[in-house]
């Protein structure tokens, strides 16, 4: 089998790693190494940088509805190879196909959003502020801006990101995930057939030395970042030690509140759904069943039974519900805190530590696979309650009323994703109001924002203050210009030197 070597994207062609350090890429579903990841060194990030800081002017300067063009463009090619970046992601990444394609979908949602950036970048106009003037504001693009990407989703949480900056006129460089990098590298060769120019868009492989020369790098204007919390937190600090922008998405810990009154059936479809689904590896996933009243006598034995039940398979078997963990140290760190909620005293009621791979497909020996584990009786001061576990464990807490339920979500120090099902309207209503979560769902396990409404959680799942995506998106990417004016025939003669106020 033939080693890939997976390097850069800069000023529109694909560059050789030279730092002389690179990292393995594995398939998780056969554990095989496919791939040589260039990380690249300060001089690599230098390179990106200068090519997207050349390409700034002419690329801020073009009119925004020839940029849409470019992005309808992109919009086409991307569907028409959705399934190639879906398989780009399943050997990469292990989710399941089904899942991948649903992922490339919804980045291509915020394509869409970015064909309507001449609309998005309209200014306003204020006609006669004062005698003789007037006032509008216009939206600029910042320069040369930076993201940097989580291993969970190598296509999509990119596309919240460049979509946008790019059409709003800024130059991008991405840094994406070292797990799995195929999929950047797509896209921009897809980006470059578009007809986007040279240097618009630059991809740098690498790790925390590629982060670390972006954050101090003095042409990036801003930052995105999706990834854990405290790497979040230490970009967001870094960044604005360096006078960046910075938006930094962080880690979940996602509750979802199950009321007396709820469907049962459709609650146990939701969580089966949202937490096993990505084997767990989602920042929307739901870790956390919140069990109201009776609930969880009703709920756990249909619950226990379809995690037992789940179809564990290699991610290329269109039978498949759950595909391997993402790398060896992954599965590792998942076991590690299904033996921890043992120690803590939760109730294991479902164990996916020992599942023998080869049942997953031929050649899946070796892989990183493991089934859906239950507890039952996880307590708030329990670690595996506390933390992100990211892996495809549910954990169930039994709570005695709505107040209980909420309380308990927003003591937590994430606020991502919450979900609560219920047939009550006055229920959902409150829980909307008081939770201190920044995405709810109501009888919707996973209420990740469309296109056009922006994503972003609360507390400790996000650093700084605009949403990704959206019209926040479109904000983060642009600066703000007021404009003032009057022609000469409406001044009038002589100095002023109060204040000046409307005439
Ligand atoms: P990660 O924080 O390990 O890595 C994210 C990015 O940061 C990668 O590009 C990585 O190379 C870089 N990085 C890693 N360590 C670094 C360091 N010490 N210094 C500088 N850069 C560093 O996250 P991950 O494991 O790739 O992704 C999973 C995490 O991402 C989970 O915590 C998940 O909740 C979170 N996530 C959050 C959202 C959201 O929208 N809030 C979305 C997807 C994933």
């Amino acid at each position: 089998m033939t080693i890939a070597s997976i390097d850069h994207h800069i000023h529109g062609r694909a560059v050789a790693n030279a730092s002389g350090r690179s990292q393995d890429v594995t398939n998780p579903a056969s554990g095989k190494v496919t791939g040589k990841v260039g990380l690249a060194d300060k001089a690599a990030v230098d390179a990106a940088v200068a090519a997207a800081q050349s390409a700034f002017p002419a690329w801020a300067d073009t009119p925004p509805i020839r940029r849409a063009r470019v992005m309808f463009k992109f919009l086409q090619l991307l569907n028409e190879h959705k399934d190639e970046l879906a398989h780009l992601i399943t050997a990469e990444h292990g989710k399941v196909f089904t899942d991948a394609q649903g992922e490339v979908s919804r980045g291509i949602d915020i394509v869409e959003f970015a064909c309507g950036i001449p609309q998005l970048l309209k200014g306003d106009f204020t006609d006669q502020v004062s005698t003789g003037i007037d006032n509008w504001t216009l939206r600029q693009p910042l320069g040369v801006v930076a993201g940097i990407t989580p291993f969970n989703f190598p296509v999509m949480v990119p596309m919240w990101m460049f979509p946008v900056a790019i059409a709003a006129g800024n130059t991008f460089v991405l840094k994406p995930s070292p797990t799995d990098p195929s999929a950047s590298l797509k896209m921009a060769e897809l980006l470059k057939q578009a007809g986007l120019p040279d240097g618009v868009f630059n991809v740098v492989q690498g790790d925390k030395v590629a982060v670390d020369a972006l954050l101090e790098h003095p042409d990036v204007k801003a930052v995105s970042f999706v990834g854990s919390t405290p790497i979040a937190n230490y970009i967001y600090e870094t960044g604005a030690r360096h006078g960046k922008r910075v938006q930094a998405l962080g880690g979940a810990k996602n509750h979802m509140v199950v009321m007396p009154d709820a469907d049962i059936d459709q609650a146990v479809d939701a969580l089966i759904g949202a937490g096993y689904g990505s084997a767990g590896e989602r920042c929307m996933a739901i870790s956390v069943a919140v069990l109201v009243g009776d609930v969880a006598d009703r709920l756990l034995p249909k619950l226990i039974e379809r995690t037992k039940t789940l179809k564990v398979l290699d991610g290329e078997n269109l039978e498949a519900e759950m595909g391997p963990i993402v790398t060896r140290a992954a599965h590792e760190r998942i076991t590690g805190y299904i033996d921890l909620g043992e120690k803590e005293g939760a109730k294991l009621l479902v164990d996916g530590r020992k599942f023998d791979g080869a049942k997953a497909g031929k050649g899946c020996d070796d892989g990183y696979w493991m089934g859906g584990t239950l507890f039952d009786h996880v307590t708030p001061e329990m670690r595996i309650y506390k933390e992100e576990i990211f892996g495809p464990v549910l954990g169930c807490v039994r709570v005695a009323d709505l107040k209980e339920a909420v309380d308990l979500i927003n003591a937590h120090e994430f606020g991502n994703g919450v979900s609560c099902f219920t047939r009550d309207g006055n229920v959902a209503r409150e829980f909307g109001r008081r939770i201190q979560v920044g995405m709810v769902g109501i009888n919707v396990p996973i209420p990740v924002p469309m296109a056009w409404h922006g994503f972003g959680g609360w507390k400790r799942s996000l650093f700084g203050d605009m949403h990704a995506y959206g019209e926040e998106g479109v904000r983060f990417y642009t600066k703000q210009k007021s404009i003032m004016q009057r022609w000469p025939e409406s001044i009038d003669k002589g100095a002023e030197f109060v204040m000046p106020t409307a005439k």
